[in-house]
């Protein structure tokens, strides 16, 4: 029998561990905190969104680089993790938006301590409060506690870079680089992004959703909601073009979104609208007749002045196209997800490190993005279960 270390308690590490056959591996899994799968519970605060119910093309368009997500999901898709979970006592159901949520009535708690008891069942050491420091001069793991570190396969599940409170602070970085594998700097993903709201709008409007806008960023659009908070925008639409807005964020000091309060309805309507209004006042015919709320008003205020408001013509454009500029995004830590973490370059098809063999990465330490929508466990679940069939198939004799 072989031994293998999981080091990290994340879903990555955790499906790894309920699937690997234990007939075949002596497994011991090692967490930096006093318990497992903090940030799975953060996740769950916010409404547990464990997967999205689409078909598999859809689900992979999602991800980036989608051709490097693309064997993983297929091999175990949205529905297989439906399955799986059913099996496993966690029903789940799909909400009107497609996103799946554990059924009502089971606390985010609750899924964790089935996935923890099945890999408690199967006998498998779990080793808490212990920090993986790096390698020691002769190649074997560090820890910040006294335990065997001889192993055979070692699985590297230490998560990403942001909410360093659930244990994924990034660290582990430092020793991979010293080791002579890439990894990109980590940038805030899925997060809020600054806006220099003036005075009386923030005042009036903070915390207030948009709901149902489109926004769109160079060729890109995402539809959804935003919510504005005091440093600027966050919500499910701005989230689904982080990696972009980032991307670009890189080179320049400043960058512009456009937001279409309506997207329902096309500018000719909008017009058309107008012309039937019986109302003479804009902002009257803007609620009554084109349905916007008091936000969506306030925002078209805050981004026109007083000529283009009675302007026709120019505030239907301006309906339609509200230009935003966006300053910076919301530290890393406060962000759902982190972009950047090893190079897709340094791993195998079996999330191999090429120049480390035996030593596998999976989960947010891999520099893969996806928005949220239950995408991101998805995408963690998917590259456990998929490394351990890999291992269970490898010859252990
Ligand atoms: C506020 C918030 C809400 C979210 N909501 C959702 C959602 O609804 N749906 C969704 O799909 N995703 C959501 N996510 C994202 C999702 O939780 C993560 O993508 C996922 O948890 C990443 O899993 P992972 O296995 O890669 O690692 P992580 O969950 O980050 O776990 C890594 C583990 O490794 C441990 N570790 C780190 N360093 C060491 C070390 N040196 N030694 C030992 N152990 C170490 C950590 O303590 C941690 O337990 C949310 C995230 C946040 C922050």
């Amino acid at each position: 029998m072989r031994n293998l270390t999981i080091i990290g308690g994340g879903p990555s590490a955790l499906m790894l561990a309920a699937q690997i056959d234990t007939k075949k591996y002596q497994v011991t899994l090692c967490e930096k905190k006093k318990t497992v799968g903090r940030k799975f519970l953060v996740a769950g605060e916010g409404g547990l969104n464990l997967t999205y119910n689409c078909s598999i093309e859809e689900l992979i368009r999602q991800y980036s680089p989608s051709d490097f997500m693309s064997p993983i999901l297929r091999k175990f898709t949205n529905e297989d993790l439906i399955n799986w979970l059913q099996l496993h006592e966690v029903s789940t159901f799909s909400g009107s938006s497609n996103r799946v949520f554990p059924d009502m009535e089971m606390k985010p708690i609750e899924v964790l301590k089935k996935i923890t008891d099945l890999i408690a069942a199967k006998g498998i050491k779990l080793i808490r409060d212990t920090t993986w420091l790096g390698w020691d001069d002769e190649g074997y793991l560090n820890f910040d506690k006294s335990i065997d570190k001889d192993t055979d396969i070692v699985v590297y599940a230490m998560g990403g870079a942001s909410w360093k409170v659930t244990g994924s602070d990034g660290q582990w970085s430092q020793p991979f680089k010293k080791r002579g594998i890439q990894t990109h700097l980590f940038r805030a993903a899925n997060c809020a992004f600054e806006v220099d709201w003036n005075s009386n709008f923030i005042t009036t409007h903070e915390g207030k959703p948009l709901k149902n806008i489109a926004l769109t960023f160079n060729d890109f659009v995402a539809k959804g909601e935003l919510v504005i908070s005091k440093f600027g925008l966050e919500g499910n639409a701005i989230y689904a073009l982080s990696q972009k807005i980032q991307d670009k964020l890189l080179t320049e000091k400043s960058t512009i979104i456009y937001l279409d309060l309506k997207p329902t309805m096309t500018v000719l309507q909008i017009k058309d609208k107008y012309k039937k209004s019986s109302r003479t006042k804009v902002t009257e015919i803007l609620k009554k007749d084109i349905n916007l709320d008091r936000t969506s008003i306030g925002i078209l205020k805050h981004f026109t002045n007083k000529e283009t408001f009675s302007d026709t013509e120019k505030l239907i454009e301006i309906i339609k196209s509200v230009p935003v500029t966006i300053k910076s995004s919301e530290e890393l830590d406060r962000a759902i997800s982190s972009l950047g973490g090893v190079s897709l370059s340094e791993i195998d098809l079996n999330f191999q490190l090429k120049k480390l063999p035996n030593s596998y990465v999976i989960g947010e330490m891999l520099d893969w993005y996806a928005p949220t929508g239950g995408y991101l466990l998805q995408g963690c679940f998917s590259m456990g279960f998929v490394l351990a069939n890999h291992l269970n198939k490898l010859n252990t004799e």
